[in-house]
């Protein structure tokens, strides 16, 4: 965790916080602070900046909050994402958030298996905490847009037309013989698949509205190997 990460409902007062829990522990036990001791801290959704520990007990710890400071820029990217297994996408999630993805659409594919859209890892609170951790790693405080289509046909024909508007549309699938675009300069959304790959069948369906299959080269990546990597290249 490289910044703590606080809610509005925290606050006792306007700069006054009281935490217990997982961020208790982590400061306590792992950034082994000291009353009087400062670290980096962000408001959900707002600013961030430091704060002074003023307060460390068994079960709560307190902090003096001085929130002065924007969170770093969100990258142009929209990802679509074939639903990875769950331990995978909890992975995914997290890293997607770190790399700044503003906008992240899990989707279905004829690879995904019916059960990972079942999984406890699926449910909203687990969602979110994903995303947290991320934003934690990468010192930001603002969610990604996440949102979460079970069917990819319509989604593909009825709902990406207006959503790529304004975007180069790209679908990351190895084989494709096209090396994907280095240092874009346009907004991106991005398909990734889900760890069989995408079906010839869905790279025709993403071409169809629009999107150039590309990829990094010969080797076949892991989901989240290949999202950095791409990230990466594109930005
Ligand atoms: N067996 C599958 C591999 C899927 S890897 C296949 O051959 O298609 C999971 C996803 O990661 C892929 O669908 C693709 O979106 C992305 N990926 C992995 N390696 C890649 C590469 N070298 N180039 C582009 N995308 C890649």
């Amino acid at each position: 965790m490289n910044l703590l990460l606080l809610f509005d409902t925290d606050f006792q007062t306007a700069t006054g916080v009281r935490l217990t829990g997982r961020r208790l522990e982590h400061v306590r036990d792992i950034h082994r602070l000291q009353v009087g001791d400062e670290l980096r801290v962000g408001l959900l959704g707002g600013g961030q900046g430091t704060a002074r520990l003023l307060l460390l007990e068994r079960d709560a710890l307190e902090l003096e909050v001085n929130l002065n400071a924007p969170s770093p820029p969100k990258l142009p990217l929209t990802l679509i994402l074939a639903l990875p297994r769950p331990k995978v996408l909890n992975r995914v999630l997290a890293s997607a958030t770190s790399l700044g993805v503003a906008r992240i659409i899990l989707v279905n594919a004829w690879k995904v298996e019916k059960s990972y859209w079942k999984s406890p890892r699926m449910e909203e609170a687990n969602l979110l905490h994903q995303c947290i951790l991320g934003l934690e790693q990468a010192r930001d405080t603002v969610l990604p847009d996440l949102q979460i289509r079970r069917l990819l046909r319509p989604f593909v024909e009825e709902e990406l037309p207006a959503l790529i508007q304004g975007t180069t549309p790209l679908i990351a699938h190895p084989g494709s013989g096209i090396p994907c675009p280095r240092g874009m300069t346009t907004p991106v959304t991005l398909a990734v698949g889900p760890e069989g790959g995408f079906l010839p069948q869905e790279v025709e369906l993403f071409g169809r509205a629009g999107f150039q299959a590309v990829e990094l080269g010969p080797r076949v990546l892991r989901v989240e190997t290949a999202l950095a990597a791409l990230v990466s290249r594109i930005d």
